[in-house]
């Protein structure tokens, strides 16, 4: 019997189709995460630059590593060699140095816009009236570089499930208002990462198309 494994199938047997799991794998060890590559999983989520780094060269190469932590302009250049999303892109400036880095090594870098919509002060992440301008204003012809991919975020670490499903929501719509307003010219705009081992089910109900789970796959931190 492997726990991880079956683990792995009742989340997978329970997503409707086109929604994908990100493994979210950070502090646990590579043994682990070899454990649920042979049960088939491709993608795995860090939220530091430094683990991907030491990690990434010890694992198979097919795998698909998102970075799903705060990204300093500073790890930028490190970091992007590895990664193959970036769920994270919390400012413009950050943004605007994964373009320069990613040219210097001839990439498209698909990346997803990350969205404040929890209570807590603390989370990182644009508002949706500043990404609503964002957009408006964008010429993405600026960021050859950058693919927008769409957006990601975290709801409010609380147990009252209305207003989880009230801030999974408002990201949809503000997901669908993006779409219409930029779709001619942001046609990978597909992806809405949002939802955790605690509420990715409420997540799914509202649209998200990648869920981050951690704890339930890997127990524990
Ligand atoms: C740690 C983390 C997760 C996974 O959290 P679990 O509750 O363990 O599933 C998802 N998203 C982000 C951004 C994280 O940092």
């Amino acid at each position: 019997m492997n726990a991880l494994r079956d683990n792995l199938f009742k989340i997978t047997s329970g997503l409707p189709d086109g929604v994908r799991i990100i493994a979210v794998s950070k502090t646990k060890p590579l043994e682990l995460i070899r454990e649920a590559y042979e049960a088939g999983q491709r993608l795995f989520g860090e939220n530091r630059v430094q683990e991907i780094l030491w990690k990434a060269p010890e694992l198979p190469a097919d795998i698909q590593w998102h970075l799903i932590g705060h990204l300093q302009t500073n790890k930028v250049k490190q970091v992007l060699p590895y990664v193959s999303m970036i769920h994270s892109v919390d400012s413009i400036r950050l943004l605007e140095t994964i373009q320069k880095e990613a040219a210097k090594i001839n990439r498209v870098i698909p990346c997803l816009l990350q969205v404040h919509i929890a209570m807590e002060e603390t989370k990182f992440g644009f508002s949706a009236e500043e990404l609503n301008s964002f957009f408006e204003k964008l010429n993405p012809r600026e960021y050859p570089n950058i693919q927008f991919a769409g957006l990601m975020g975290m709801a409010s670490f609380v147990d009252d499930e209305d207003q989880v499903r009230k801030e999974f929501r408002s990201l949809k719509i503000l997901f669908d208002h993006i779409q219409i307003v930029a779709n001619h010219n942001l046609a990978d705009f597909k992806e809405l990462s949002m939802g955790m081992s605690g509420d990715y089910p409420i997540a799914v109900s509202e649209g998200s198309t990648l869920v981050r789970i951690g704890t339930l796959l890997f127990g524990i931190r």
